[in-house]
């Protein structure tokens, strides 16, 4: 019996179980464990994203802003009477300006109700104001301004006109965006200023007679307008890359590509990184800013929009991203002005993220994977080395025990003729025929463990011909005849008649028969019955077989013993307890010898019953006439 005993199972079953649930539950915490980190990771990539775009935007904004608090235009105030302080002050802010290129023009145009002078132009040269006409491709920004104008006298400041016109609710996010930039200038040296997309341009007007509510009041337009016109080259060439540099430059270049396009991601591109970036419709983006604060995709409710939801997504700190110059009355959304971001190295950043989390989960999942495997493993090998070593501990036991029982059959016969106990000549031949049976058993039971040990080494030599199946009986019936008679068992035959040739070893075969049927005559009890059959089968997978069976009347084979019976050592618990001899090789050795000759051996058995083993043999492909053997259909022995 090689069964495990039932302490070294639990034991594995205590073991076992234990290991598979701390398994599954690093599984379970790792994957946990992974989305946090993916989560963690993405939170922290678009927290420092968005707050690299809200600082870049704070300085593009801190560096057009500066010209109006160099100005200090009094929005309240007296209308300057001597514009050359104006003039001056400008030449200031030139003079120190990180980019002084960055107005192109600056123009003062005159009320249009009472104008005090002509359109004014600022020379550089001459550092003032001189008369000048304004410019045609200007033409749009003059329209607007009149447009503005009226709005002021209908009551309402200048840059409100496109948040009133463009939201009709007060739950529009775009009107409170609005508010929120309107509460935010209300004061300081920038009140007053708007800005124009389309030129660009920054605006302000000088109200003559100070008080801008009074003279709304008495429906005048009047006013006089500051035209600052900004030069797109150097936004284009020398601020924007500057920007760009500064918040999303990598250890080789940039890390991200950087685009500030006009209008919805589809329009005029007025900076971009890389050449194509921001030219089509960019749908991969990291970041997207609307950089007049106004919501350009309504669904994402803020103007800062980031691949991934940032741990401040709305409220001031998002908000304080958004801070702009009004806009000057109705700058059609197409003009606003959208600054697209995308990570240039390992694509789009959420996929970045997405990937680095799969790849983790991967290796986690492949260690624990590979954890079981090797665990599996480790048990199955100690199971079958412990098994092995029960199993040799048996063969041991049994092969003592069976090299005891003629050994000392021999040793007293021999003390027996050697001390004149056994007389005369008949007495002797009995000694003499006791001592051979018992040598011949000895040298069967050697045969056996050296051709056992032969098969499993690989070592065993078979010396194939064309076999009549009846040859091969005969063989078996011959060798054993000796055993047979002197059990007195019956050997009932039925051979098919014209069966095929089969291609193998006369002796092996003999061999494996003579197992099979040395094991029907130890394990039958009152039948003394064996049946011997030969027939031609036709087996869906394997072709034509020959099938040669050995039945007996005996006591079976229990089912929980028959997955077991071909294993080398193996012997039943019944049979080993019943003291019935034998090695628990006869059957490992006779279906090796089966599986050499290109077949099978299997088994039907049931427990009181009886048992048969086939011997399953490949027909011989087209045997020849000569190759068909014709045997007795039913003979008896
Ligand atoms: P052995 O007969 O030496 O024990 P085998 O390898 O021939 O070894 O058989 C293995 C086991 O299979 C036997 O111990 C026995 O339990 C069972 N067995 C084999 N043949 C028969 C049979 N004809 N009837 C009942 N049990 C059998």
């Amino acid at each position: 019996m090689a069964r495990l005993p039932l302490k070294e199972r639990a034991i594995s079953a205590v073991v076992v179980i234990p290991a598979a649930i701390i398994v599954v539950a690093l599984a379970f915490l790792q994957y946990n464990w992974s989305n946090q980190v993916s989560e963690a990771t993405s939170l922290r990539l678009a927290d420092s994203l968005q707050m690299s775009m809200i600082n870049w935007h704070l300085d593009l904004f801190r560096d057009l802003s500066q010209i109006c608090v160099a100005l200090d235009v009094d929005p309240e105030g007296e209308a300057p009477a001597d514009l050359q302080p104006l003039a001056r002050s400008f030449a200031e802010w030139r003079a120190g300006a990180q980019y002084p290129g960055l107005v192109s023009e600056f123009y003062i145009l005159p009320s249009e109700d009472a104008p005090r002078f002509p359109t004014l132009r600022y020379d550089s040269s001459a550092r003032r104001f001189s008369p000048a006409v304004f410019p045609a491709n200007l033409e749009g920004l003059g329209q607007k301004l009149k447009a503005a104008a009226h709005g002021a006298a209908q009551g309402k400041h200048p840059a409100q006109d496109s948040s009133a016109s463009e939201s009709g609710d007060r739950g529009d996010p775009q009107l409170q965006s609005q508010q929120f930039i309107d509460s935010f200038y209300a004061g300081g040296a920038l009140v007053g200023w708007s800005f124009d997309p389309s030129v660009p341009a920054l605006v302000h007007r000088i109200f003559r007679g100070g008080n801008s509510a009074a003279q709304t009041a008495n429906g005048s337009s009047a006013g006089e307008w500051i035209v600052l016109q900004l030069d797109n080259e150097v936004i284009r060439t020398r601020i924007l890359p500057e920007l760009a540099q500064r918040y999303f430059q990598g250890t080789e270049g940039l890390d991200f590509q950087v685009a500030v396009v006009s209008g919805d991601n589809t329009g005029d591109v007025i900076y971009s990184s890389d050449p194509d970036f921001g030219r089509h419709e960019v749908s991969d983006a990291d970041g997207t800013m609307d950089l007049f604060g106004r919501v350009q995709d309504k669904a994402l409710g803020s103007p800062v929009h980031v691949f991934h939801k940032p741990s401040v997504s709305k409220g001031p700190a998002a908000a304080v991203g958004v801070s702009w110059f009004p806009l000057l009355a109705d700058s059609p959304a197409g003009l606003d002005w959208q600054l697209i971001v995308r990570h240039r190295r390992g694509g789009p950043m959420g996929a970045f993220v997405s990937e680095l989390q799969r790849r983790d989960l991967m290796i986690s999942f492949g260690v624990l994977f590979l954890l079981v495997v090797s665990m599996a493993m480790l048990m199955i090998t100690s199971y079958r080395a412990q098994r092995l070593a029960k199993l040799q501990m048996n063969f041991v036991t049994t092969i003592s025990h069976e090299l005891r029982t003629p050994l000392t059959v021999i040793g007293s016969a021999a003390d027996n003729i050697a001390h004149g106990v056994v007389e005369g000549k008949q007495q002797l031949a009995q000694y003499g025929s006791v001592i051979g049976n018992q040598a011949r058993q000895l040298s069967g039971l050697v045969e056996q463990i050296l051709l056992f040990a032969a098969a499993r080494e690989g070592q065993q030599r078979y010396n194939s011909r064309l076999l009549n199946v009846s040859e091969i009986i005969e063989a078996t019936l011959a060798n054993a005849a000796g055993s047979l008679r002197a059990a007195q068992f019956t050997v009932e035959q039925d051979i098919e008649p014209g069966l095929p040739a089969v291609r193998g070893d006369l002796s092996a075969l003999s061999q494996c028969l003579q197992n099979l049927m040395t094991n029907a005559l130890k394990y039958s009890r009152e039948e003394h019955w064996i049946g011997i059959r030969a027939c031609l089968e036709e087996h869906g997978d394997r072709g034509r077989e020959i099938q040669i069976s050995v039945s007996d009347r005996g006591m079976g084979i229990a089912s929980s013993d028959l997955p077991h019976i071909f294993e080398p050592f193996y012997r039943s618990a019944t049979v080993a307890a019943a003291q019935i001899h034998g090695t628990g090789l006869g059957l490992a050795l006779a279906r090796s010898i089966a599986e050499a000759m290109g077949g099978d051996l299997t088994v039907k058995s049931a427990l009181g019953q009886g048992s048969t083993f086939t011997l399953h043999l490949p027909c011989v492909k087209a045997p020849r006439e000569s190759e068909v053997s014709v045997t007795p259909a039913v003979a008896q022995q």
